[in-house]
């Protein structure tokens, strides 16, 4: 599998429209786009830097999975996100190495993109999501 870059970092927050201030004007990355992804329970205000973004996750309900990382964890980095050339390619030979997946198949993420999230038991810890663009 081809590895192209860091696509983004997931952070976990709470009002993330609050926090708005710190990175689009403290900061000054003004690129921001934000959306409601109803399925993974999840709105995400989306900050790109031009080399890497930031991604920044709020729970929708107290069953999405962002809710569940706050309760255990708190806030904070929540998953890397790393941009693969084909993730179809990149599964199979996740699988074959015997690396523990979330996600079998590409679903659709944030901006379009194809992920898919491999489980922290196989990777020392972290939640690592791939994405292709699509
Ligand atoms: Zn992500």
């Amino acid at each position: 599998m081809k590895i192209t870059g860091i696509e983004h970092v997931g952070i976990a927050q709470v009002d993330i429209e609050s926090k708005s201030d710190f990175w689009q004007t403290i900061l000054g990355i003004a690129d921001k786009s934000s959306e409601v992804i109803a399925e993974q329970g999840v709105k995400t205000d989306i900050y790109d830097t031009g080399k890497g973004k930031i991604e920044l996750l709020e729970a929708l309900d107290d069953n999405s999975p962002i809710a569940r990382y706050i309760n255990k964890k708190g806030r904070g980095i929540h998953h890397i996100c790393l941009a693969v050339e084909d993730i179809d390619v990149a599964l199979s030979e996740l699988k074959e190495a015997g690396i523990e997946l979330i996600d079998h198949d590409p679903r659709v993420g944030a901006e379009g993109l194809l992920i898919a999230f491999i489980h922290p038991r196989s990777t020392g810890g972290i939640l690592v999501e791939l994405a292709q663009k699509p």
